[in-house]
């Protein structure tokens, strides 16, 4: 792991408002808690869903998510913690568990389970939706299974550590680069005490979900199941944070697609026509 000392950024962006995420099961009845809802698809464009997830308790997760279609997105699945299968229409499998990252580029239609491989313990992670620009919506399918291990990883001198999935922070460029969205996505490990900065262009919409602990953005603290979403300001060429406790948050940027959005459960494309033309593909059979 490389050690990086960070830059000092000219301005921070600061909190714009908070937001807590919504019980609800989805799957099979599997009880999560939805942080990026349908409302919030505008304000944070690129991304479209943002699903945390986290219980010791079996019958929260055990039923997984059967067989089930997505087009016209990404769905990138962090794993903190827990053992989860995938299988897809287009003879993809692979096992997801402990740090690791699934990214599946849905494009023009995927059907898929993701089952729990685990009867007991811990199972805690993150579902994040990505948008495709109306040019990719209907490309073929991709998916990758990203082990923790090639999860490049930077420690900073005051002892924070960022594991860097997607984008560029600080020089160390992630897992996946996209273009188009220009997805930044850190999982930050602060320890009580530290300060962190990260560049952001002023261009991206941009937030923070606290998992363990408390940040502060500005002067203003995000507690732990909260998101933080970040204030756009020309000015502002990045966040910083600090905390007072040992604390952990991702943080998620991207370039805003300015497109239409519309969208039918697991399906999200332009316009209300593109959406018929999902169902009935899928119900004979032509999606995957
Ligand atoms: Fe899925």
């Amino acid at each position: 792991m490389q050690t990086i000392t960070t830059k000092t950024l000219r301005q921070s962006r600061g909190i714009e408002r908070l937001v807590t995420g919504i019980a609800t099961s989805d799957g099979a009845g599997v009880k999560l808690t939805r942080v990026l809802t349908g409302k919030l698809q505008r304000r944070l464009d690129p991304y479209l869903m943002l699903d945390a997830f986290g219980s010791d308790d079996p019958d929260d997760y055990i039923a997984g998510f059967p067989d089930h279609p997505h087009r016209g997105f990404e769905t990138i699945t962090y794993m903190l913690s827990g053992r989860m299968r995938h299988r897809d229409s287009a003879g993809h499998e692979g096992l997801l568990q402990n740090g690791g990252v699934q990214w599946m580029t849905a494009g023009r239609g995927v059907i898929h389970s993701e089952i729990p491989e685990q009867e007991d313990g811990v199972m805690e992670g993150f579902q994040l939706w990505l948008n495709l620009p109306s040019q990719r919506k209907m490309i073929e399918p991709w998916y990758r299974d990203i082990p923790s291990t090639d999860i490049p990883e930077y420690t900073t001198d005051a002892g924070v550590t960022v594991r860097v999935i997607a984008g560029e922070s600080n020089g160390v460029s992630g897992a996946v680069n996209r273009e188009h969205t220009e997805p930044l996505y850190l999982d930050i490990h602060m320890p009580a005490g530290t300060e962190f900065a990260t560049a952001i262009p002023a261009t991206h919409n941009a937030f923070i979900y606290v998992y363990r602990g408390v940040v502060e953005v500005n002067g203003s603290a995000v507690a732990v199941q909260r998101m933080g979403i970040l204030e756009n300001r020309a000015d502002a060429d990045g966040v910083t944070l600090s905390a007072s406790q040992d604390t952990r948050l991702i943080l998620v940027a991207g370039k805003p697609l300015n497109e239409e959005i519309v969208q039918y459960g697991p399906f999200v494309m332009n316009t209300q026509e593109q959406i018929h033309d999902a169902i009935d593909d899928f119900r004979n059979g032509r999606l995957a």
